[in-house]
């Protein structure tokens, strides 16, 4: 099995990326459909954009996904306070919440912070953040989704990063899109995948934030987290 992954940006500014694992067969289509996405992403057309293809040599998890619900909100300000509710109740304290909703509002990051319960970023570069990496969602599993109106393509991408991250130990995500019209956001816990629609407005930007119960100077912990959500393969069944 092979890894892939893609990033686009311009003029440094990151625009989209992706990833997945795939058969040795699956290569050349899946890199075609990675770079139209590059091209066609709302947010711009890249000038640069970068193709990684690895061998994975690990040994590949292959674990259920998160049990997918969609929260259906009429606004901004309610589909926020559900967001917060499910928060609230993994433990998290309000002004901790209130900080990743101000990380996403503020955009422009290539992939997650990693937000203590103290309020700490724990990601080295807080541009850059933790991207992760090393996942894929099966093909049964993307007909499901589709095919039943569980979710969107997004849902598909998505609940490969907030399962595989969920098993890594981290205690909930908050995600809003990059796409500026891709109003829908999640929360994802250990108890399930929540689909909250108006999570935002159109035209905002969008982010990711993985809350950690990791102390600040704790660099064993934070090295070996980073280490798994980048290279650790997982496929969603
Ligand atoms: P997207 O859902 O692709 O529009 O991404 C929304 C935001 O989530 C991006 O701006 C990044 O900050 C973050 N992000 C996207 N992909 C990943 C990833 N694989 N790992 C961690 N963060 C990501």
């Amino acid at each position: 099995m092979y890894s892939i992954k893609m990033r686009a940006s311009k003029n440094d500014k990151h625009i989209s990326g992706a990833e997945t694992i795939v058969k040795r067969e699956e290569i050349e289509s899946t890199v075609n459909k990675f770079i139209k996405r590059a091209l066609s992403h709302e947010n711009g057309t890249p000038n640069f954009i970068n193709v990684k293809i690895e061998e994975i040599r690990e040994t590949i998890k292959y674990i259920d996904p998160l049990p997918i619900k969609t929260i259906e909100c009429n606004n901004k300000e309610k589909a926020r306070e559900v967001a917060k509710n499910i928060l609230r109740n993994q433990g998290i304290k309000e002004n901790i919440i209130e900080e990743a909703f101000k990380i996403i509002d503020k955009g422009n990051m290539r992939g997650a912070s990693l937000l203590n319960l103290e309020g700490h970023r724990l990601e080295p570069n807080r541009d850059r953040g933790v991207r992760v990496k090393c996942i894929s969602t099966s093909e049964e599993l993307k007909e499901k989704i589709l095919k039943n109106n569980i979710g969107t393509e997004r849902t598909i991408d998505a609940i490969a990063i907030a399962t595989k991250v969920i098993d890594l130990g981290i205690i909930a995500e908050l995600c809003l899109s990059d796409n500026p019209t891709y109003t829908t956001g999640y929360v994802a816990t250990g108890d399930g995948y929540y689909r909250i629609t108006n999570l935002k407005n159109k035209g905002e930007s969008g982010g990711r934030v993985f809350f950690v119960d990791i102390n600040k100077g704790d660099c064993e912990n934070i090295g070996r987290l980073i280490r798994d959500l980048e290279n650790k393969p997982y496929i969603i069944k």
